[in-house]
């Protein structure tokens, strides 16, 4: 769908093409993901193998269980070539299963530890409306089994908190939630996402 060339075609001018925005979908909440992007405009691929990663202008780890992820992805060869794309410096937005992965004991890719189901076994699931960094109005968060992070480098800035506990994150062009914002009706993390996706083609 790229009209390429140097320079781009007439078809382009006041138009550049919509950003090509990976889910992660090896398991879990992909295709809410898939929905939200596309309504903000990205055109989207799941990502199941190496080949996957080519060509993608941002990439999305969706929730859903980081063991199981992490398990398939060692069998299918995808853990080295996945942290060097998450490594690359393209915008990446990860939620709850996909922030854990980002950790220092798992991809390593943000300097940061997350203690799992860290929200305890009687509150494992809720919603809050939450102040999220750089939005002008609460967001609705819901949380499902969610991970808290628990240490950070200086250079992690916390966006988002529920009860003192760091719910949010951003490092550069990644940026990481505990919560599901694919799940909330509300597609203001997306849409903002996409834009940063946006922000860095040509
Ligand atoms: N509890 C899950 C895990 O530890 C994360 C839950 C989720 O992604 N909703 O991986």
């Amino acid at each position: 769908m790229s009209v390429g060339g140097p320079g781009g075609g007439a078809a382009s001018v006041g138009r550049p093409h919509a950003p090509l925005v990976g889910v992660l979908a090896i398991q879990g909440g992909v295709d809410e993901h898939v929905r939200a992007l596309e309504r903000c405009g990205a055109v989207t691929r799941r990502v199941r193998t190496i080949a996957g990663l080519d060509g993608l202008d941002g990439l999305v780890l969706p929730g859903g269980e980081s063991t199981t992820m992490t398990i398939v992805m060692d069998r299918e060869g995808l853990t080295d070539p996945l942290r060097a794309f998450l490594r690359s410096g393209k915008p990446v937005l990860a939620t709850c299963a996909g922030l854990i992965l980002l950790d220092r004991e798992h991809l390593d890719v943000v300097p940061m530890t997350c203690a799992r189901n860290a929200f305890g076994r009687q509150t494992r699931s809720f919603e809050a409306d939450l102040d999220v960094d750089g939005l002008d109005a609460a967001f609705p968060t819901v949380f499902i089994r969610a991970p808290q992070v628990v240490e950070h480098d200086p250079s992690v800035a916390v966006t988002a908190r529920v009860e003192g506990a760091v719910v949010g994150i951003r490092r550069g062009p990644v940026e990481g939630w505990a919560f599901h914002p694919e799940l909330s009706g509300d597609d203001r993390i997306h849409a903002r996402f996409v834009e940063r996706v946006r922000a860095t083609l040509a």
